[in-house]
């Protein structure tokens, strides 16, 4: 069986991340796409609202498995016994990071873990995460960028926050 991970921080998942999980679930048998717990970063959503957002958005797709994990993504691999990683490429922006990064991972892992990069369908080029929540915490209208129910828990979010 032919498996890869997806991971990211999904917060919130766009259309952006919902075509390269639709080509990528069509390339391999089973997709799984895992929202990283990443301490660094401060997040909108928490690791469990991720995940369900992901779940509902790809219930459609049946070889699609939403997880979560923590620490490196090639223990993670290592744990699942998936040799693939699956990123999406947006710009020439992208590319430096996620080289550096996917280098860093095959030589870590023993060569265990290679990543494959899946270049974003144009209409989504622009889209990420923190523009959305950018655009979302002025009211500013979102519809072309996350599913409707995605949208309705972003402005949720920020109104729960004006009023914290
Ligand atoms: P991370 O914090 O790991 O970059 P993101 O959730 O922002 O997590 O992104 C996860 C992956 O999805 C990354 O490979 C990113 O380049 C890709 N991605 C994000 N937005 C888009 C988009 N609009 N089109 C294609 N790929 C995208």
């Amino acid at each position: 069986m032919k498996a890869a991970i997806y991971p990211g921080s999904f917060d919130p998942v766009t259309y952006g991340h919902l075509d390269i999980i639709k080509r990528a679930s069509k390339i391999f048998d089973e997709l799984t796409v895992s929202v990283l717990n990443n301490k660094t970063k401060t997040p909108l959503f928490s690791v469990e609202e991720r995940v369900k957002m992901l779940e509902e958005a790809t219930k459609d797709m049946p070889n699609v498995v939403v997880d979560s994990f923590s620490g490196l993504l090639i223990d993670y691999a290592r744990e699942k016994d998936i040799h693939v990683a699956i990123r999406g490429l947006r710009a020439f922006t992208d590319f430096e990071y996620e080289l550096q990064i996917a280098q860093t991972n095959r030589k870590f892992s023993g060569g265990d873990l290679d990543t494959m990069f899946l270049t974003t369908s144009l209409e989504y080029a622009y889209l990420s995460s923190s523009t959305v929540k950018e655009f979302a915490s002025f009211d500013g209208d979102i519809s072309q960028c996350v599913p409707e129910f995605v949208a309705k828990l972003i402005y949720e979010k920020y109104r729960h926050l004006r009023q914290a």
